[in-house]
């Protein structure tokens, strides 16, 4: 059956100091819960969070890679590099890098197939603006984005993607989806999945609500039957807050 996961993208947030203190801070945290833990911290700082949090219950993801295995691709990082310091769980398709760096359906299905090939877990993002929402489009569009950047991937393939439904309207502005947008969008989710692979496969995927998850919202948006957990921005900076989201299961 499928797990819950409670994952933190710190951004571009924290230099090494700030994360030495904040890693300190999440390994005074109690996880009274089953959902797992997973914090993406800065390229540069993976190395010393995954040295620093093996043998504890905390998971280090990365927060974007590059498709290429190596080669002339000046400032990028390829699965191999996360590899070697112990990271294999990586976000693709986060919406910032969607908007800000282009990041196309095309390229991100290039990016999934080079996790995978390598083994990684892939914590696949996708969800619609707020125009889609407004105009009724944004079951189409979450569609679209599955289609297009995840559903060439073998069945077996699915016991390493994670599904991160981000309605981008929602996402560092306060503003959530509410608790019934969440679980509408999330059955609807899990419905093209299974329309595309099998029930099976759609019933064992972990899907995340991201979006402005706070301590004070977390327990109904969690308390939704497809919601199987949160991709956290904002309150995942803060050890108590985000300690208080895991333990919302
Ligand atoms: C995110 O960046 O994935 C996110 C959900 O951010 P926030 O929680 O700050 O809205």
């Amino acid at each position: 059956m499928r797990k819950h996961i409670v994952a933190g993208n710190w951004k571009m947030n924290n230099d090494l100091n700030a994360t030495k203190s904040l890693i300190t801070d999440l390994k005074n945290e109690k996880n009274e819960g089953d959902a797992e833990v997973i914090i993406a911290p800065t390229y540069i700082n993976l190395d010393y969070a995954s040295q620093t949090l093996t043998n504890t219950d905390i998971t280090v993801a990365a927060q974007n890679m590059h498709q290429a295995e190596s080669g002339a691709y000046t400032g990028e990082i390829s699965a191999e590099m996360l590899k070697s310091v112990g990271v294999s769980t990586v976000i693709i398709g986060h919406s910032e890098r969607r908007a800000y760096f282009n990041e196309s359906d095309d390229l991100l299905a290039s990016k999934v197939n080079a996790g995978l090939k390598n083994d990684m877990r892939v914590i696949f993002c996708f969800g619609e603006e707020l125009e889609d929402r407004k105009s009724g489009k944004h079951e189409a569009v979450v569609a679209s984005q599955l289609k297009n950047a995840l559903f060439h991937i073998e069945k077996v393939a699915w016991s390493h993607i994670v599904l991160a439904y981000e309605p981008v309207w929602a996402i560092g502005t306060g503003e959530t989806a509410s608790p019934e947008q969440a679980q509408d969008m999330h059955a609807f989710i899990r419905k093209t999945v299974a329309a595309q692979y099998s029930q099976d496969v759609a019933n064992n995927v972990t899907i995340l609500y991201g979006g402005s998850v706070k301590p004070a919202n977390a327990q109904e948006i969690f308390s939704k039957p497809d919601v199987d957990g949160g991709l956290i921005g904002g309150a995942s900076l803060k050890a108590k807050d985000f300690f208080e989201i895991v333990n919302a299961f």
